[in-house]
């Protein structure tokens, strides 16, 4: 993850090109997530460690 700044998905990486991407406020940072990953944000969000810094610490819902 170099940049923050491009729409990207946390995971795979698609752009907003590509696929719709539903915007992530966490710690007071913007990403951006592509639908096809969003249960794994909901369900498994530890997965997002070393994407989503502090993602380690939250629970899954
Ligand atoms: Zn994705």
């Amino acid at each position: 993850m170099e940049n923050h700044n491009e729409k990207h998905c946390l995971v795979c990486q698609r752009d907003e090109q590509t696929v719709p991407l539903v915007r992530v406020d966490f710690k007071g940072n913007e990403y951006w997530i592509c639908p096809q990953h969003i249960p794994v944000l909901i369900h498994d969000p530890q997965k997002l460690e070393g994407m989503l810094p502090g993602a380690e610490n939250m629970q899954a819902g």
